[in-house]
């Protein structure tokens, strides 16, 4: 069929500008591109003895399979690629060490897997995982990615005692949030913070990957964590606090 020439006048439907990291995308939330975490893959350990030095601060970013570990590393960081580095075959069992500066690295523990994962690929996620939480003394933090609709799984309480006991800041981020509804939101929350709160260190906040829902909240405290410039001016903020989850959108 001919093209039918365009109507003098028409108007055109305007283009949609492709979304930028850390800009709004639709329904989503802005995120200052200056808080982004901009990384580089480091190396990829198969075990703690191959990790880099073990010196500087580490953050590191845990999860049960499909929560979302990769996409909120995408996110934090606004690098498609990062979380695909993780991914390469071979590497999905690693301990993924990602640079952010000198003195300030991302670790991308291996996802645990479900509860039906084969007993070889739980042992290696004990032992490595085990091995590098209760040894390293670079950590300062870890991120836990939970998924909202099915938070507080085994292995998360599990990371959570153990937080609790090490008293290691943890960040608990409820992924997926823009898949429930307002008020089914502010409930997961509530009911999130109540189970936390007999774990001093530990916070929740609901978070999507998808539309950048809880960012920048939580750039703010891993920046925190690794000392690193918390406003986009370069101003720290005034000593550690913790912050309370709160629903973007209430
Ligand atoms: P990982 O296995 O924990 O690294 O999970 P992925 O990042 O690969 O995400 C698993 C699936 O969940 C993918 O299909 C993602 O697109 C999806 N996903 C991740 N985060 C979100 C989110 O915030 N909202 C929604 N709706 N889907 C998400």
């Amino acid at each position: 069929m001919p093209r039918r020439p365009p109507t003098p006048g028409a108007r055109k439907r305007p283009r949609r500008p492709a979304a930028q990291p850390g800009s709004p995308t639709a329904r989503g939330e802005a995120v200052d591109p200056r808080l982004l975490l901009p990384a580089d893959f480091e190396l990829g350990a198969p075990s703690l003895a191959h990790a880099p030095p073990d010196s500087g601060r580490e953050v590191a970013f845990a999860g049960r399979s499909n929560a979302g570990k990769s996409s909120v590393l995408n996110r934090l960081t606004g690098q498609r690629a990062l979380a695909r580095t993780s991914r390469t075959p071979g590497r999905t069992q690693h301990l993924n060490f990602f640079r952010v500066d000198d003195a300030a690295r991302l670790v991308d523990l291996p996802g645990y897997g479900y509860a039906r994962a084969d007993l070889e690929t739980r042992d290696a996620w004990q032992v490595h995982v085990e091995a590098y939480l209760s040894a390293r003394q670079a950590l300062v933090g870890v991120v836990l990615v939970m998924d909202v609709r099915h938070p507080f799984q085994p292995f998360d309480e599990q990371l959570i005692a153990w937080a609790g006991s090490s008293a290691i800041p943890l960040l608990v981020l409820l992924n997926k949030a823009d898949k429930l509804g307002h008020g089914a939101r502010a409930d997961t929350l509530r009911s999130a913070t109540e189970r936390l709160r007999d774990t001093p260190t530990a916070e929740a906040i609901l978070f999507s990957a998808l539309r950048g829902m809880g960012a920048e909240t939580a750039l703010r405290r891993v920046r925190q964590w690794l000392c690193l410039p918390e406003t986009p001016d370069g101003a720290a903020s005034s000593g550690p606090q913790l912050v309370t989850g709160q629903d973007p959108d209430a």
